[in-house]
Order: C-alpha cells, then sequence, then structure tokens
C-alpha cells in the first residue's frame, strides 16, 4: 500500500486496513480530494480492543505528571496548529474556516482542561458504623473505552472523549465518522508522538455498520460513549446492555429559542440567526424552532429577513463568508426534503432555501426561514440537521414554554427576554440539559456538563468534572488498622 494512504493506528503501528481504502472527498468542491484513508474491518477492530486492553494495563500505572504533560502537549500542539487544521477539517466537513478552527482550539482546551483535572483526583475518607475500621473511597479507570463520534464536531467530539479518557487511566478504541477521517487521523497522529504505551489510543477508520457495530457488542469494552443520531444510538444502547457495558449517548434535539415581546430585538436576532444558520445548522444544539409571542412577531420576522440576506454563503475557506457547505450529497438531499414536507404541511417560505449552483463544485444552500408553522408539523418534531428554522408564534410566555418543552428532545433550549420573571421561570422550568439567557442555543464551554433530556442524552453527563462518573468507576476500601 502507498505511503500517501493514511491508515488506521493499532497497538502502537500504522496499519493497511483489510477493507478497501476510501477517497475524502469534501463537500464543499467535490474536486478536491483531501486524501485516501485506509478502512478497517471486524478483525481489525478487535484487534484494536484487544490492543487496547494491553494499553490501559500500562497506562493506568503511569504517574499523573505524565498524564498531565501528555494532555498539555497534545492541547498545545492543536491550538499551535489550529489554523492548518482548521482549514483541513473546513474542507472535509464544509464548515468555515473560522469555524474551523475555532473547533480545533477548543479542542486543543479540552486537552488543557483534563490535564488540570489528572491533578486533582481526590478521595474521601469515611469512619465506619464498625469502631476501629476505616473508609476509603477512590476511583479508578473504567478500563478500555469505546469512543463513536459523528461527522458535525470532528476533532472537538473526539477531544472533549479521548482527553477525560486518558486524565483517567483509561485507553480508547476510536472509531470516527466515515464522512471525516481526516480530522481523527490528524489528532491520533498528534496523539500518537506522546510516547504513550503502544495500545493505549487506538484509531479504527471504517464503516458503522462493521466497525462501529463490532465495538459496540464487544465484552471486551468497559465502556462505551456515542456522540450522533437517535437511530444509531438506540442501537448503541441495545447492544451494550445486553453485556452490561457502561454506555453514555449525546444525540440529536430539536431545540427552541423563545423570543418574547420585551426582547432586546436586535439581540434576539443575532441569537437566532447564530443559533439556527452557524455551523450550516449541522449542530445537536441548532435553534431550528424559533417561538415567537405575537406583539413581537412581525418585527421579528423583517428584521430576520434582513439579516438573512447578509449572510454569505461560500465555500468554507473563502473570505467574508459566514456559512459553508452542506456536508454531503445525503445530507444536501435530506435538506432538500424537509423543506418540501415544511411547505406541504403549510408553512410559508419567507426568505431562503435555494441551491446554490455559482459556487464551486460543492453542497451549497441558502439558509431558509419558514413563518407560519405549528409545533405540531412533523418540520418541528424531527432533527433535519439542516440550515433551516421555523417560527412558530404563540400568545404569551406561558404557551412558548409549554410548546419549547413539547418534543421528544432535550438538549438545549434558550429565551430572550428582559424580564427577570421570565428569564428566572425559564431557568427552572426548561426541560432541557442546558438553558440560553439572551445568548444561542448553540455555543457551550469546555468546563462544565453538558447533556441533555429525554431522547437527547442518555447515561452520565460529558465534561467538566461530571465526565469522571462515566470515565472512572468508585471503590470503597475498608480497613482495620
Ligand atoms: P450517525 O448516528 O449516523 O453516526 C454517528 C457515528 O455512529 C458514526 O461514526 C457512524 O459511523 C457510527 N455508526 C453508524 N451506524 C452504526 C452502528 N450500527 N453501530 C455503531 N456505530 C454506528 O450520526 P451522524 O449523522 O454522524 O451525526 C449527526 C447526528 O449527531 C445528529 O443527530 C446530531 O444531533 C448528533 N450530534 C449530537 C451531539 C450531542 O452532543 N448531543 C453532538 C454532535 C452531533
Amino acid at each position: 500500500m502507498s505511503d500517501s494512504v493514511f491508515r488506521n493506528y493499532i497497538a502502537g503501528e500504522w496499519v493497511d486496513g483489510n477493507k478497501d481504502n476510501i477517497d475524502n472527498i469534501s463537500p464543499a468542491d467535490t474536486k478536491d480530494n483531501i486524501g485516501t484513508y485506509a478502512q478497517a474491518d471486524k478483525a481489525q477492530t478487535l484487534a484494536a480492543i484487544e490492543a487496547a486492553k494491553q494499553g490501559q494495563a500500562e497506562w493506568e500505572k503511569s504517574g499523573l505528571e505524565q498524564r498531565y504533560s501528555v494532555l498539555m502537549a497534545i492541547g498545545d500542539e492543536l491550538i499551535a496548529r489550529k489554523d492548518e487544521l482548521g482549514e483541513l477539517l473546513a474542507r472535509e466537513e464544509g464548515k468555515t474556516l473560522a469555524e474551523g478552527a475555532g473547533e480545533t482550539y477548543r479542542s486543543g482546551q479540552f486537552f488543557h482542561y483534563y490535564a488540570a483535572e489528572v491533578l486533582r483526583q481526590m478521595g474521601e475518607t469515611a469512619d465506619s458504623v464498625r469502631p476501629g475500621v476505616e473508609i476509603e473511597t477512590r476511583r479508578e479507570p473504567v478500563g478500555v473505552v469505546g469512543i463513536i463520534t459523528p461527522w458535525n464536531f470532528p476533532t472537538a467530539t473526539g477531544a472533549w472523549k479521548i482527553a477525560p479518557a486518558l486524565a483517567y487511566g483509561n485507553s480508547v478504541v476510536w472509531k470516527p465518522a466515515n464522512q471525516v477521517p481526516a480530522s481523527a487521523w490528524a489528532l491520533t497522529e498528534i496523539i500518537s508522538r506522546q510516547g504513550l504505551p503502544a495500545g493505549t489510543v487506538n484509531l479504527v477508520m471504517g464503516p458503522g455498520a462493521e466497525v462501529g457495530d463490532t465495538l459496540i457488542h464487544s465484552k471486551d469494552i468497559n465502556a462505551l460513549t456515542f456522540t450522533g443520531s437517535l437511530e444509531t444510538g438506540r442501537k448503541v444502547a441495545v447492544a451494550t446492555a445486553a453485556n452490561l457495558i457502561k454506555c453514555q449517548l449525546e444525540m440529536g434535539s430539536k431545540n427552541a429559542l423563545i423570543v418574547l415581546d420585551d426582547a432586546d430585538i436586535d439581540n434576539a436576532v443575532e441569537c437566532a440567526v447564530g443559533g439556527a444558520y452557524g455551523g450550516t445548522g449541522q449542530k445537536c444544539t441548532a435553534s431550528s424552532r424559533l417561538i415567537v409571542t405575537e406583539g413581537i412577531h412581525d418585527e421579528f420576522v423583517a428584521k430576520m429577513i434582513e439579516r438573512m440576506k447578509k449572510l454569505v454563503v461560500g465555500h468554507p475557506l473563502k473570505e467574508g463568508v459566514h456559512i459553508g457547505a452542506v456536508a454531503d450529497a445525503r445530507q444536501m438531499e435530506q435538506n432538500l426534503s424537509y423543506l418540501e414536507l415544511a411547505k406541504k404541511e403549510g408553512g410559508e417560505l419567507a426568505y431562503g432555501g435555494e441551491v446554490l449552483t455559482e459556487e464551486a463544485d460543492g453542497y451549497y444552500m441558502q439558509p431558509a426561514l419558514f413563518t407560519n408553522t405549528t409545533n405540531q408539523m412533523t418540520i418541528n418534531r424531527e432533527e433535519a440537521f439542516a440550515p433551516i428554522a421555523c417560527i412558530i408564534k404563540v400568545a404569551d410566555y406561558t404557551e412558548a414554554l409549554d410548546t419549547l418543552n413539547d418534543t421528544n428532545f432535550g438538549l438545549t433550549g434558550g429565551i430572550c427576554t428582559t424580564s427577570l420573571k421570565y428569564a428566572n421561570d425559564f431557568k427552572r422550568n426548561a426541560k432541557t440539559g442546558c438553558a440560553m439567557i439572551n445568548l444561542p442555543t448553540a455555543g457551550t464551554d469546555y468546563h462544565v456538563p453538558f447533556g441533555g433530556r429525554k431522547d437527547s442524552s442518555f447515561g452520565p453527563r460529558e465534561q467538566g468534572t461530571y465526565a469522571k462518573e462515566f470515565y472512572t468507576v468508585v471503590k470503597t476500601t475498608y480497613m482495620r488498622a
């Protein structure tokens, strides 16, 4: 196999795939072939799991300063190379260069954060109810962690799972989405130079139906963390439950932003535009439902349209572009079918939705805004993962909150208001994992927990100190002195 193939990383070696390689074609310009990537099969996935078992046994014995240094070095390099790696990410995923560089920078911050957490591994002590006996509780590594990630945040999702896994002494078998192997390979290449025991981090690129399926059915992993669609997440939950393997799922959503009559309208428009169309709408935190009270409705719609006219859709690497490409042909087809469905259900297309063909040979779409929609329409119930937002007009705050909560999902939710009373009520009563006040529904920090409710999440929270619930097991020791 030629050296120009980007290979899988198993047991500390770069290895050819047992299956045919794939070309990584940019959705921003289908003439841009980013590279040829190896594809693992079931046997190689099993080999990676075996390697991870060996690697974990070594890594859990590593000193805290070694772990700290490794995580810091990975973070430093991601941050130093944010523009170069951000460009690669933008080319393969379609998001803008600014978004790609920002994601790479953020990924570095996850490694820095967990480097610090390495040095904060505290336990607890207690007196026993039996005199003369002392109790100690401490956290130990969960073991081999299977990691499955989606295409929309290829570097950050890997980073926010790998960093805590390593910090707490675990090993990793990482299966990234097959649409975005370059970002995963680049992060793994950085990790491969940190002197970790062979097998501590393994990369198995390949199809979900074979590589992912093998990973989730394995009895030799100890925990499985997944970010992706609800449909795949359910399969992960069933497969891991059958083997009593700990599992953590972050899935889709149908987030809403409420705009009340008393909102600062210019800020509300910025929140709605950023939340709905940033990342081409391909964010689990996107606000695809805009719930607007009747007093401000018409002015809000008019201002949204004015603002949307200024959004530049184009090649992600071009200067001045706000919205990049749709991730691939399949996603584009799905976007267009949701557009048609929204019209059929009675939504009025107030702006956008055009397929843009004048740009490079890629998948480009003008962001779309629908008015006159109801919360019962399919477009407001299913996650489209598209630059499409729908306005739902309501009478007042009470109806707005009921509408926001009337969904099977519950990742994020937002409200724009100048009323302390409504902001406070919202904070307590939004049935979501993250609540945003006068901020877009998308955009979270790296040092606090992230996750949702209902069909959006399952299992312990990710990120911040909460990540240790998933990446460690608690041991209670009793000792008679
Ligand atoms: P997806 O479910 O199609 O794929 C996710 C991953 O699962 C990929 O690596 C894929 O190869 C793998 N996979 C597919 N079939 C599998 C199987 N049978 N067994 C095991 N693995 C399998 O999702 P996607 O299209 O890549 O990503 C988009 C989805 O991700 C959206 O629903 C979005 O909301 C969600 N997402 C959620 C969050 C969050 O934190 N909540 C963040 C980003 C994306």
